[in-house]
């Protein structure tokens, strides 16, 4: 059974919600962190700019990667998933949530060895 629209909708909201509260601002900071410290090269003041630049784009460089790693981590993160028995051998297997029904890989396997050695 697939996620009803409704459990799409909340899981979209919430996304969006995470989106707005924790990794907007991340990645705000990290980039004004990073575009400060450039601006602050590029303006030159004497001693300063060295000084308070060069960190100020790394520390921007690595909260960057830091953000968009979370990001990326969040986007592919554990789905639920649950063990229901395979349709065939009845061997539990562990499938997403909206899957009410799954053949598991042994049998999957013999299925298309099967199908495989009736058409030579
Ligand atoms: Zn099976």
């Amino acid at each position: 059974m697939p996620p009803t629209p409704a459990q799409l909708k909340d899981g979209f909201k919430n996304a969006l919600l995470k989106f707005f509260t924790k990794s907007l601002p991340s990645i705000f900071l990290s980039l004004s962190l990073f575009v400060g410290g450039i601006a602050l090269l590029a303006i030159r003041i004497p001693g300063w700019s060295l000084i308070l630049g060069l960190p100020a784009v790394q520390i921007g460089l690595v909260f960057l990667i830091f953000t968009f790693d979370d990001i990326a981590r969040n986007k592919v993160g554990p789905q639920s998933l649950h063990m229901i028995p395979c349709s065939v051998c009845g061997k539990p297997t562990l499938t997403p949530n909206w899957e009410q029904e799954k053949i598991c890989m042994k049998c999957q396997q013999i299925i298309a060895e099967k199908s495989h050695s009736k058409k030579t």
